[in-house]
């Protein structure tokens, strides 16, 4: 009888093993990456493009290919594979309904009338927010800087021991506890980030509207006018995450082909590891600002300290 529940026990374990293969085998990945990065191609697929967007699989394709083909060429060494089949880094495109303005309004309970109650209640809404705006902006260029310039400090640090052929055991452990830091730090600026693309999402839905009701109401106010400038463009274009058994990609918008291949370049980059780097015009730069298309010295700088090229 001890042989049945033995082989019960064992194919209990294959069905488990079947199931969670998918997350398995990122799960392994992301472990050996950690001891070897860059050593074996991330194997990509694509997952989801929302129709919205109108772009075949086959030009998203196009673009990863080149967008990969310049940390690839950079490190003259093959660092990703199409392969859905293996994955362990999927792709997506979710359209972006931010822009929805009625949705939004209707969200924040505000229906859209050409009256004075109407253009009052807007109006207080819009005060609170804004003002909610400016105070997580604020908190937010100071929870970067502060980033910012911790981050370059433990840089310093780590180059430092590389150069001396590694770290002793309780600075080694100083360290990762740095680096533990530094990731909570940046969680928690997505999170004022985040807060920042909502507040600016309702802010600017509101402010076309008001700027119609006090010419239809031929009110006398100034015009209103919209937010979300200044805050940069990286996370709200696309974001990479990862977590114990998925890793994604995914992105909510881009207005050129161009822009696109970046943003998608920009975060594979994060895919391998790689950090921002303070060079503006670098991929790897937190903002999609420049028209560059190639690896910067500063972004091929910080693919030798991942990947060791
Ligand atoms: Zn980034």
């Amino acid at each position: 009888m001890k042989w049945v529940l033995r082989a019960a026990f064992l194919l209990c374990i294959a069905a488990a093993a079947y199931v969670y293969r998918a997350p398995l085998r990122v799960f392994a990945y992301q472990t050996y990456a950690q001891v070897r990065p860059c050593s074996v191609p991330i194997a990509y697929g694509i997952n989801s493009i929302d129709p919205r967007f109108g772009i075949s699989t086959s030009t998203v394709l196009t673009s990863i290919t080149t967008a990969t083909g310049i940390w690839s060429d950079a490190a003259h060494r093959s660092l990703f594979v199409y392969d859905p089949a293996h994955a362990v880094l999927e792709v997506n495109f979710v359209y972006d309904t931010r822009q929805e303005t009625t949705a939004k309004l209707k969200s924040l309970g505000l229906t859209v009338n050409d009256d004075l109650a109407s253009y009052n209640a807007m109006k207080a809404k819009y005060n609170t927010l804004t003002a909610d705006y400016k105070t997580t902006k604020a908190a937010f260029d100071t929870a970067y800087a502060t980033y910012q310039q911790q981050s370059t400090l433990y840089q310093q640090q780590v180059n430092i021991w590389n150069a001396k052929g590694g770290a002793p055991a309780d600075v080694y452990k100083q360290l990762n506890a740095q680096k533990a830091a530094l990731d909570s730090q940046r969680a928690h600026i997505q999170t004022l980030q985040s807060r920042l693309n909502s507040d600016a999402d309702s802010i600017n839905a509101m402010v076309s509207v008001l700027n119609h009701m006090v010419s239809v109401l031929n009110l006398d106010a100034s015009k209103y006018n919209s937010v979300g400038a200044g805050t940069g463009q990286e996370f709200e274009e696309a974001v990479f995450q990862s977590a114990p058994g998925k890793q994604s990609i995914t992105v909510y918008e881009y207005d050129s082909s161009q822009r696109l291949t970046r943003v998608l370049s920009h975060e594979f980059g994060h895919a391998l590891g790689l950090d921002h780097v303070a060079d503006e015009n670098a991929i790897m730069y937190r903002l999609n600002q420049s028209s560059r298309s190639s690896a910067s010295s500063a972004d091929i700088a910080e693919l030798d300290r991942v990947c060791r090229i």
